[in-house]
């Protein structure tokens, strides 16, 4: 029996706002969840976020019926020279990085069947529709919760007028192509040539992979789709149709002031990429955005909701460090062979050490004395770590980071 009538909008239907309404479908004090998502489930949605670092956070049987295609050991990273080089030629460092409850999905089938079984536990979906502005206003009204999971920009932030409060975005090209990829189906493929980001090659089975190709930083090429292609070449993976490649952008948490992921006055609070949470590292953004959902449902069914913006950001803490570390191991050096010696002593680390556990990593640098001295004998990189542990880099909007 549910023991009051307290009901949640959620606004955006992709993993953060499922998992928002499978949290609160569950709380006592919920009696309506509604979901506002602007595509139908059935439909083709956007191909991109498809490896799920910890798909123990999705409340779905892992098989293929259900999306979960490749249940993959790990991820490998390959460092090598540059973009300007042959085929042919060897990694100048390659590490494999376990990831026990990793799978390569269809995300669309994940959230199709996510979506199902939520309408059977009673949330109601309104699909087929973007929220207007003044539909916005009168959701705000009429619910008692509201939950802004409409991705980067977030609609609340649009409406407000407030956009530019996102810092900056990485560019990502992705597609589905169709290839051999029996000899890396156990470890996807990840590969830094020498520019901040990078580009992938994930099978979901043996002939059928998601590749593509990323840029976090300022230096990105004109062509985006000639980069795409010819890091295809380059990497041997196959070269997708330019008609099957999307184009899309990720938002480099933390982007938006912490307290900005809460609007008190309408009890509006943003999850996942509206959040600006996704890694700025990495891009990697399912995990994180579902990880907000499961923190902001818990504080509600406390009543502590108010704390959410201060949650989140110290849950997100150590990963926002680790991403700027990560970063600028390339940024301040530009020096692949650095690097690929980096990469080389993170072999046999989990993704969510490198990704979450900052003490994990360093300690692993510092049983290379050498990569550890080289890394650090750097005046931008001893900065990077100052700011890291002095707070002091976080959320300054006005900095590249
Ligand atoms: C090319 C690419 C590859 C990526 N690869 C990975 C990866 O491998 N692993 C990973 O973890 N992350 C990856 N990411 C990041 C990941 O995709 C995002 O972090 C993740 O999708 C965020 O989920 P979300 O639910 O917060 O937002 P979104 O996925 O952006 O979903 C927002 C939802 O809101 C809906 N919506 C928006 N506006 C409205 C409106 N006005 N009314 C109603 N509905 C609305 C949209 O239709 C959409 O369904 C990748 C991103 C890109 C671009």
């Amino acid at each position: 029996m549910k023991s009051q009538d307290h009901d949640v909008a959620i606004i955006g239907g992709s993993v953060s706002g499922l998992a928002a309404a499978d949290n609160f479908v569950d709380l006592k004090k919920i009696n309506e969840v509604r979901v506002f998502e602007r595509q139908e489930y059935d439909d083709k949605r956007v191909d991109c976020g498809e490896a799920i670092n910890d798909a123990t956070l999705v409340p779905l049987e892992k098989n293929p019926s259900n999306g979960f295609l490749n249940n993959v050991t790990g991820f490998q990273l390959r460092v090598y020279t540059g973009t300007d080089r042959s085929s042919a030629e060897e990694p100048l460092g390659v590490s494999n990085l376990r990831c026990d409850a990793g799978y390569i999905c269809d995300r669309d089938t994940v959230e199709q069947q996510w979506a199902r079984r939520l309408s059977k536990k009673g949330v109601v979906f309104e699909t087929g529709k973007s929220v207007t502005a003044g539909e916005y206003h009168d959701i705000t009204e009429e619910y008692d919760y509201v939950v802004d999971a409409t991705g980067q920009p977030s609609l609340t932030h649009k409406i407000n007028d407030e956009v530019p409060d996102y810092t900056g975005d990485m560019v990502a090209l992705n597609a589905s192509v169709k290839g051999n990829f029996s000899d890396y189906i156990e470890y996807p493929r990840i590969f830094f040539e020498g520019y901040v980001g990078y580009s992938w090659s994930f099978p979901k089975s043996e002939t059928h992979a998601n590749v593509g190709i990323g840029w976090a930083g300022d230096q990105r090429p004109n062509d985006y789709m000639s980069a795409l292609e010819a890091a295809a070449e380059r990497n041997g993976f196959p070269v997708p149709a330019q008609e099957d490649v999307n184009i899309y952008t990720i938002p480099r948490g933390p982007s938006l002031e912490p307290q900005s992921v809460h609007i008190p006055e309408d009890n509006v609070f943003l999850v996942g990429d509206a959040a600006g949470i996704a890694n700025r590292y990495q891009g990697e953004g399912i995990c994180q955005g579902i990880r907000s959902a499961n923190i902001l449902a818990e504080l509600i069914a406390e009543g502590r909701e108010s704390v959410y913006p201060d949650v989140l950001f110290n849950n997100m803490k150590s990963e926002y460090r680790l991403a700027r570390l990560m970063r600028g191991a390339w940024v301040e050096h530009e020096d692949p062979q650095l690097l690929a010696s980096v990469a080389e002593a993170l072999e046999g680390l989990t993704i969510d050490d490198i990704t979450r556990q900052p003490r994990r990593v360093i300690g692993r640098v510092i049983q290379h004395p050498v990569v550890a001295t080289q890394l650090v004998a750097d005046s931008g990189m001893l900065k990077r770590l100052l700011n890291a542990y002095t707070d002091t880099w976080e959320y300054d909007t006005r900095k590249s980071v």
